[in-house]
């Protein structure tokens, strides 16, 4: 019988892969806890799961970032390179590297009942490894089908050229992005030759010494609250980086540029005179998800319903467009 073989997400959001295994939330009873990367909804219960697991593992770089971001947990992971196995119990686990911030893995558990069960996490399809799997985990974030983007390479050249056209006419520009996408735009706008220097607040700054770390060229940057920081956010043509909560830290004067996967069908849209949006996303669209189902080709697909978006819609899409059972876990959106 074609099942779900107990791969589920409970209603702590966490990602129940097998008898040892959870991700990304935390259950009592299982030994092992795994953090796909460091973004925030990617945390829950990890205080309780430090406490209680036999095993926190991450890769060495959201570790990294986890103790950048000030996260007392973090001390406690024990960090794995991505493809290495772990064991535990019987369960074989593997992290493997994919394309969404920095240090972001897949887990793949290969289980005693010789089922394979994959969590995608958060992920871009370009470069994502195909795994082939019996039950799939999968981010649910674009699920409806009209959640589809343009291609990379015309949001970054729309990007570029808003930033470049504001510093040729003298203005500063301020650009509102989560982490992981700023400093992928701060070296985005690097390669492109753009040399004005850059300020970041004081937790983009620790979080971009990190990606240094790891070989990103974010070019000179400076944090918005020290010495030289604030005289070049009074004083120089500048860019400067923060995230959108931090919006009231932004000269309303200066461009401002929100980065967003919510913007669909367009590179970018105009929203005011000095302010755009720009469809710059570190998940896949509607399409990019389809398209990885059909190429890890899984008998049963659960469609993660606890993190926002369109976890019902996408698995009737599964089932519709690939032939392959499908259905949203938790069944009911997780609100909380
Ligand atoms: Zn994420």
């Amino acid at each position: 019988m074609i099942s779900n073989c107990n791969v589920f997400i409970s209603h702590s959001k966490a990602v129940v892969l097998g008898k040892e295994t959870v991700c990304d939330g935390h259950e009592d009873g299982y030994r092992l806890r795994v953090v796909t990367h460091a973004h925030s909804d990617h945390l829950y219960g990890l205080r309780e799961s430090v406490r209680k697991c036999d095993l926190v593992i991450s890769t060495k770089e959201t570790k990294d970032l986890l103790m950048a971001l000030g996260r007392r947990e973090a001390r406690f992971l024990v960090a794995v390179n991505g493809g290495d196995a772990i064991r535990c119990g019987e369960e074989k686990v593997r992290l493997i590297p994919v394309e969404h911030i920095l240090g972001t893995a897949q887990v793949l558990v290969e289980r005693e009942d010789g089922v394979r069960c994959l969590y995608s996490s958060d992920f871009r399809i370009h470069s994502a490894p195909i795994v082939k799997c019996d039950v799939l985990v999968l981010d649910s974030t674009y699920g409806s089908p009209d959640n589809v983007r343009p291609k990379m390479e015309e949001v970054h050249s729309a990007f570029c050229t808003i930033v470049e056209d504001a510093l040729a006419r003298g203005e500063p520009v301020h650009v509102f992005g989560f982490i992981g996408k700023v400093q992928e735009a701060m070296a985005l706008l690097r390669r492109k030759k753009v040399d004005a220097p850059f300020v970041v607040s004081p937790r983009m700054y620790r979080v971009s010494k990190i990606y240094e770390k790891y070989g990103f060229c974010l070019g000179e940057y400076y944090s918005s609250e020290g010495h030289v920081g604030r005289k070049v956010l009074e004083n120089d043509l500048h860019v400067a980086f923060f995230s959108p909560l931090e919006k009231h830290r932004s000269n309303i004067s200066c461009v401002q540029i929100e980065l967003t996967g919510w913007l669909f069908k367009t590179p970018y849209t105009r929203i005011g005179e000095k302010n755009y949006v720009v469809s710059l996303s570190g998940h896949s669209d509607f399409n990019q998800l389809i398209e990885y189902v059909d190429r890890c080709r899984p008998s049963y697909v659960v469609t993660d319903n606890s993190r926002g978006g369109q976890a019902v819609k996408l698995a009737k899409e599964i089932e519709k467009r690939l032939g392959i059972p499908a259905s949203p876990s938790p069944p009911k959106e997780v609100t909380r």
